[in-house]
C-alpha cells in the first residue's frame, strides 16, 4: 500500500528522516521552497538594488537554485543573470551546458558562458594530462573562482549565488576541522565572509540548509531538464571519505548533517572575528585580481602548469 503524506491524504513521494515526515509532491515542493526562502531572508542574502549572478552548472542543485531565485528576484525586482563555466571537460560539460542554456531560456534569464580556454588559456582535460588526476579539482576550483569573480565584477553584479547544499557544507566544515584549516573554515557560511573589498563579489548560498537528495527530487517534480552525470574528475579522495562517513552517520542518526552545520553556525561569528583582518587584500602583481599575497593562487598554479 502506498505511503500517505503526513500532511494530507495524498501519496507520499519522499520521506524526510530528520523530521520523521512523509510528504506528497505538493507539500514537499512547498516545504522545499519555504526553507530556501527562509534561509535567503534569515541570512539577508538578497536586498533591493542587488544584481545577482547565479552560478549554474546544469546539475540539480544549481538549477533548483536558479528556479527559486527567479521567483525571489522577480518578486523583489532584483536583476538575475546566470553564469556557467565551460572548463573544457569533453563528454561531460557540453551536456550540462546545453541543459543550463535550455533552463535559462525557459525561465527567461540572461545566460553567459565563460570558458577556461579563453580566460585561463588551458582546459581541465589539458590540466589532467599534465598533473596527477587527483589534483585536477584543485586547479579547476581555483580557476573557476577566479573566472566567476572577475566576470561578475565586470558585469557589475554585486552577489554571486552558488548551489552549495547541506551535504557540501557539512563536508567542507568537517574537512576544514580535520585538516586544521580554521582560516578556510571562517570563509564558509551562507552569505558574505571575511573578505570585504569592492573587488570581491560576495557569495550567497541559498541551498545551504537543503539536503542534496531533496534538490534531486525537487528538480524531477518540477519537470526540469537536469543533467545527473558526474564529472569524470570527481575523485577528490578526502572529500569522498568524508562524504561516505557523513552519509553513514546520517543513516544511523538522522539530522547529523544539520547538526554539523548548526554547530558551525553557532561558532561562526567568533571564528570570523578571529580571522577578519583590517589589512586590505592586495592586487595580484600578475593579473591584477584580489589576492592575500603578492601573486595570487591562480597565477601561481598557471605557472606550475607551464614548467
Ligand atoms: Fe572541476 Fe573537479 Fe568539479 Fe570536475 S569535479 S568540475 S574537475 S572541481
Amino acid at each position: 500500500m502506498a505511503v500517505k503524506c503526513s500532511r494530507c491524504s495524498g501519496n507520499a513521494v519522499i520521506y524526510l528522516p530528520y523530521g520523521n515526515e512523509n510528504l506528497c509532491r505538493k507539500h514537499f515542493v512547498e516545504s522545499y521552497e519555504r526553507r530556501v526562502m527562509r534561509a535567503v531572508r534569515e541570512f539577508r542574502m538578497i536586498k533591493k538594488g542587488d544584481r545577482i549572478g547565479a552560478a549554474v552548472s546544469g546539475g540539480k542543485d544549481s538549477l533548483s537554485m536558479l528556479h527559486i531565485l527567479k521567483k525571489i528576484c522577480d518578486s523583489m525586482r532584483v536583476e538575475l543573470v546566470a553564469l556557467s563555466v565551460d572548463e573544457g571537460i569533453k563528454g561531460y560539460r557540453e551536456k550540462t551546458l546545453k541543459v543550463a542554456r535550455e533552463n535559462c531560456k525557459k525561465l527567461e534569464v540572461e545566460h553567459r558562458v565563460l570558458s577556461f580556454k579563453k580566460e585561463i588559456g588551458v582546459t581541465v582535460d589539458e590540466i589532467s594530462k599534465k598533473k596527477e588526476r587527483m589534483r585536477t579539482c584543485s586547479y579547476c576550483g581555483v580557476f573557476r573562482r577566479w573566472i566567476l569573480n572577475k566576470a561578475a565584477r565586470e558585469m557589475e553584479l554585486n552577489k554571486l549565488a552558488v548551489g552549495h547544499n547541506l551535504d557540501d557544507t557539512a563536508q567542507s566544515i568537517l574537512m576544514n576541522f580535520l585538516r586544521n584549516e580554521p582560516f578556510r573554515l571562517a570563509r564558509l557560511g551562507p552569505a558574505g565572509g571575511i573578505i570585504e573589498d569592492e573587488f570581491f563579489v560576495d557569495r550567497i548560498k541559498p541551498l545551504m540548509m537543503i539536503p542534496e537528495r531533496e534538490s534531486a527530487v525537487y528538480s524531477i517534480i518540477k519537470g526540469m531538464n537536469v543533467e545527473f552525470g558526474r564529472c569524470p574528475y570527481a575523485h577528490e579522495a578526502f572529500r569522498s571519505r568524508v562524504r561516505v562517513f557523513l552519509n553513514e552517520l546520517e543513516e544511523e542518526f538522522p539530522g547529523t548533517k544539520f547538526r554539523v552545520v548548526n554547530s558551525f553556525m553557532s561558532l561562526k561569528n567568533s571564528i570570523e572575528k578571529q580571522f577578519r583582518t583590517n589589512e586590505k587584500p592586495v592586487k595580484c602583481r600578475e593579473c591584477g585580481e584580489l589576492s592575500s599575497q603578492e601573486i595570487c593562487m591562480r597565477c601561481k598554479m598557471l605557472k606550475e602548469l607551464t614548467v
